[in-house]
């Protein structure tokens, strides 16, 4: 099974309550998905749930304050990214206020894009008295939810009503021989370049999904009798941008496309001197996700040879990010399509590493040959035993050591251990993960 998270995007002009509306939905509970600096508001989006649902939500309205447009040009621009990348839209409006001519603006932009929506009045305090939310009908968009954002009144009916206007085909089954690709990068490094190369390769056959509820946002690719899905390639290939918030957006993008896959490929541009920040949160928000990664340094026809080469472009960028030295790197050309057949096959490669288990008792027997080179630490005059691993689950592999002393373990030695457990399997373009657990002699 796999899933990808339903969009709901909150959008409204400046001052109707959008950040307030955001962190009530998001409360204390969620995970952060990131904090994402040069944006004015600490947080953008982020992983929330209701009724046992996951989704993310998004307050748009970080882009406005960046924005040095015109005030009601920012409103379209921000709308239509939303638009863009929603699965449900929530427009808000200020109940107390009444109508404005902005809301007239995004009105008209999000009926266009016919996605579900709902229209919601904010700051109707006292409920149900306050009757000042009924001249939004003129919008056209239905009776407006009324919400108090500050005091959270009717924000559980509204979720309510957001899960019924879910897409149910979000969860779909994943087929054994299927391995779920994403393509990211920061903007401009060849992203959609690379996605048309390959669906354009006459040596694969390429269909995209059967009509489902929504579009199409995926696309299979086969190879090697296997099916590479390339999620969410429907923005790749359109290539709509949405000029004022290119990396606001193209950073939600990722972090939608890295949660749905089993292997990322991470674009970045080799004629650049240097890994970019963004580069790196890229690389990184995949691994920590426990996705496969294999990094590309895209447009290499344009390096001129003699300037750098291919092993002191690989060394520099592994002694800048330590976990790249498990990641494999491939010098391609989306343009000329240089080495493109190689990523495929490592794809296929990096998944299997993902999946990959090794038996028990050769998991112990590299323990074992680890703890005699070098034995943990003493806890408090103790002697700490690791008694016993196993692997406990794959993609990524994930093992269990049991300890007398779990908690005592130094960050060192499980990076010892880590990397022990990295020499003997490997283990490419995985991230693998160790557990510190309680356990008795056995
Ligand atoms: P944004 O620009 O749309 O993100 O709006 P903010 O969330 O920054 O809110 C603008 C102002 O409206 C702030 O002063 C909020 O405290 C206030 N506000 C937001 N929601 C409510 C509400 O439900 N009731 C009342 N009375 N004020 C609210
Ligand atoms: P995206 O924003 O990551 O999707 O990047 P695009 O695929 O739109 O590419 C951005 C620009 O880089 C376009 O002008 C491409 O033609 C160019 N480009 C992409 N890949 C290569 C490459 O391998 N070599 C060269 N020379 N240009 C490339």
């Amino acid at each position: 099974m796999s899933t990808r998270l339903p969009m709901v995007a909150v959008v409204g002009r400046p001052n109707v309550g959008k950040s307030t509306f955001f962190n009530r939905i998001i409360g204390k509970r969620v995970a952060i998905v990131d904090d994402r600096p040069g944006v004015t508001r600490d947080r953008n989006y982020a992983k929330a749930d209701w009724a046992g649902r996951d989704f993310f939500i998004v307050d748009t309205g970080g882009m406005l304050e960046d924005s040095d447009q015109a005030l009601d040009r920012a409103v379209r621009a921000q709308a239509l990214a939303a638009v863009e990348q929603a699965d449900v839209i929530l427009f808000l409006v200020d109940g107390r206020e009444g109508l404005h001519p902005l809301d007239e603006i995004i009105g008209d932009l999000v009926r266009k894009a016919g996605k579900p929506l709902i229209l919601v009045a904010n700051k109707l305090d006292n409920l149900p008295q306050e009757e000042g939310h009924h001249d939004f009908w003129s919008l056209g968009l239905g009776e407006p939810a009324p919400v108090s954002a500050l005091s959270g009144k009717g924000s559980g009916d509204l979720l309510d009503k957001v899960l019924e206007m879910f897409p149910d085909v979000l969860e779909e089954e994943v087929a054994e021989n299927q391995i779920r690709v994403a393509v990211v990068g920061k903007p401009n490094v060849g992203k959609s370049s690379l996605v048309n190369r390959l669906i354009g390769e006459d040596r694969v056959v390429v269909s995209d999904k059967p009509g489902t509820t929504r579009d199409p946002v995926d696309t299979l690719l086969r190879y090697h009798g296997l099916g590479l899905v390339f999620v969410d390639t429907a923005g790749l290939r359109r290539q709509t941008k949405v000029k004022d918030s290119i990396e606001y957006y193209s950073s939600l993008r990722t972090d939608r496309a890295v949660y749905g896959a089993d292997v990322c490929i991470v674009l970045v541009d080799a004629t650049e001197d240097d890994l970019h920040a963004q580069d790196i949160r890229i690389v990184q928000s995949a691994w920590e996700a426990g996705k496969g990664v294999i990094l590309l340094a895209n447009k290499w026809d344009l390096v001129e040879k003699g300037t750098m080469t291919a092993p002191e472009w690989e060394k520099k960028v592994r002694e800048r990010v330590p976990f790249l030295h498990w990641v494999p790197i491939v010098f391609i050309s989306a343009l000329t399509g240089q080495r493109i057949r190689k990523c495929l096959d490592l794809v296929i490669e990096v998944d299997a590493e993902r999946r990959r288990r090794i038996e028990t008792h050769e998991v112990n027997d590299v323990l074992e040959e680890l703890v005699g080179r070098q034995p943990p630490p003493h806890h408090r005059g103790r002697r700490v035993k690791l008694k016993y691993a196993t692997q406990v689950t794959v993609g990524p592999p994930t093992f269990a050591i049991f300890s007398n002393f779990p908690k005592a373990l130094p960050a060192h030695y499980i990076r010892f251990l880590q990397n022990g457990f990295r020499e003997a399997w490997n283990f490419m373009g995985t991230p693998i993960r160790l557990r510190i657990r309680s356990g008795k002699d056995r």
